[in-house]
């Protein structure tokens, strides 16, 4: 059977190439490759290969891979990979050896230019430049096409496993070391971010590594701050407790006085903010994926502290309070007291006592804090209508003693919410996903099923995306989502593997993987 490819033409103009790949996307090509790149990347201009692709991206449909022509340099296939090109093609690696080049994921070296051979691959272990130099002009091209070979498959190797752990934002960090114009075009994609947190899976377990100022803009952490603006449920208070990030994890662990006197508060009386480099974090999200696995260092670049610092002020203007409480202490963020008191009634603490006395003096008899927890955490993956589910009669928190992260919740003494512990976040037991379908849960989180699926659904088996007839296009991959039959019956809960819009386009593969089914 043959393939066929559908080129998105358009030069460097961006317009054209929407235009060309709207224009493509409407007929059913098995591959979209991305064409017209190669004297890009024979320039270094890297930059403006990530501005045509993501314009090409925009319009081109979910279900089909993208392929970016020419692309050989194993120095560039982790950002094309993280640009969403799925396979490359290329002769660069013969190319290259012809004119005595080897790759490296780190660039180009000229054998001649050798006293050392910088690599492990099995032509390199058992050779030096001198002794490469010397064979037939054939076999020296043949070892470093080998070479250049292994040292891509490897990259390959690399870039996928990456994929698989959630680590591809930084082998491309990484990677963008290598060339100034690399870290250019690693600079437009963190402009561009908007676009790639839309396809970025929800619910990721794996630790962030600051790399630079592009991480402050990483699609988990752009998430993260953009949904607590939309979604923390705790809009006005008395006093602001503000506790800047001294690295070490978890975070109340550093606080851990204050934090015992904040639980026997309301919200309404007393919110507490982690202030780190990545932004703001409320405490009642502490342990949620990213703020738990963010690792900075202690000296972290002025720009990542000027978006820290920004978020901060989009926290507090949405939050409406009687005074700020900064608990001053050696920290990257601590420097911003200034700007803060500046705009803001503030009260500055050097100890915990002294912090705990310029909260205002305890209004309610118990706060319930495990619900709070329980509430933002419903909020933050679910929305606001979830937010009363901590309401319900009878409800039970159960919490680790050593970590306070919540285990469960139960209702009834059934269990209704379990907890990822290494995301932090809440899974929906099939009581649970009942409990989401009565508290009008976003249609957003709701996957509707054929009939005839539905039944395999119901014995816990994956939901397929070819029997999805319904999904939301702003459902975004990775989300804990109820699966449903045309009458809006329950079959099961889980975690969508793809996106609503790539539930729709495809007509292969797992849709959502069921954790809880009435059989199962
Ligand atoms: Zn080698």
């Amino acid at each position: 059977e043959m393939m066929l490819a559908g080129t998105v033409q358009g030069g460097i103009f961006e317009d054209l190439r929407e235009q060309s790949a709207q224009a493509m996307g409407t007929l059913d090509f098995d591959v979209y490759p991305i064409g017209g790149v190669v004297p890009l990347m024979e320039m270094y201009r890297y930059a403006d290969i990530v501005r045509v692709t993501l314009a090409a991206k925009k319009h081109l449909p979910p279900d089909r891979p993208v392929h970016l022509f020419g692309c050989g340099h194993p120095m560039l296939f982790a950002q094309a990979a993280l640009l969403g090109c799925d396979f490359f093609d290329s002769a660069s690696y013969a190319k290259f050896a012809e004119k005595g080049r080897m790759l490296l994921t780190t660039g180009t070296v000229h054998l001649n230019e050798l006293t050392e051979l910088p690599c492990e691959c099995p032509i390199c272990s058992k050779t030096t430049p001198e002794e490469l130099m010397a064979l037939p002009k054939d076999e020296k091209d043949l070892a470093l096409m080998c070479h250049n070979l292994y040292v891509s498959a490897a990259e390959m190797r690399r870039v996928r496993q990456a994929i698989a752990d959630g680590k591809l934002f930084e082998l491309a960090a990484l990677r963008a070391r290598s060339h100034p114009a690399l870290l250019e075009a690693l600079q437009v994609m963190s402009k561009n971010m908007d676009q790639l947190v839309e396809s970025d899976p929800f619910g990721k377990s794996s630790s962030i590594f600051y790399t630079g100022a592009e991480t402050a803009v990483r699609p988990e952490i752009s998430r993260f701050h953009d949904r607590i603006l939309e979604r923390y449920p705790f809009r006005t208070t008395g006093t602001l407790v503000i506790v800047p990030d001294i690295g070490e994890r978890p975070f109340s662990d550093t606080a851990s006085t204050i934090i015992a006197e904040v639980r026997t508060r309301t919200p309404e009386d007393t919110i507490l903010l982690f202030f780190t480099p990545m932004g703001t974090v409320p405490w009642e999200l502490e342990h949620v994926h990213p703020a738990q696995q963010c690792i900075f260092s202690k000296d972290v670049d002025p720009q990542t502290l000027g978006i820290a610092k920004s978020r901060l002020l989009e926290i507090l203007a949405m939050i409406s309070f009687n005074k700020i409480v900064w608990f001053e202490r050696e920290s990257p963020t601590n420097q911003f007291s200034k700007d803060v008191e500046s705009i803001y009634k503030m009260i500055r603490t050097t100890s915990a006592s002294e912090t705990i006395n310029a909260l205002e003096s305890s209004k309610s008899e118990s706060s319930e804090w495990h619900l709070r927890k329980l509430r933002a955490l419903l909020m933050y993956q679910w929305g606001s209508n979830t937010g009363n589910i901590a309401n319900i009669e009878g409800l039970q928190v159960v919490f680790s003693r050593s970590t306070g992260k919540i285990r469960h919740v139960t209702l009834k003494n059934e269990i209704i919410f379990t907890v990822v512990p290494t995301t932090g976040l809440l899974t929906p037991t099939f009581a649970g996903g009942e409990i989401l379908l009565q508290h009008n849960i976003d249609d957003r989180f709701i996957i509707t099923m054929e009939k005839d699926a539905g039944e395999f659904v119901a014995k816990g088996k994956s939901a397929l995306a070819k029997f999805v007839i319904d999904a939301k296009s702003n459902l975004t991959a990775g989300e804990e989502v109820l699966v449903v039959d045309e009458e809006q019956q329950l079959l099961g809960t889980g975690r969508a593997l793809l996106s609503g819009s790539e539930m729709l386009a495809f007509n292969r593969g797992v849709a959502v993987v069921i954790r809880h089914s009435p059989q199962r």
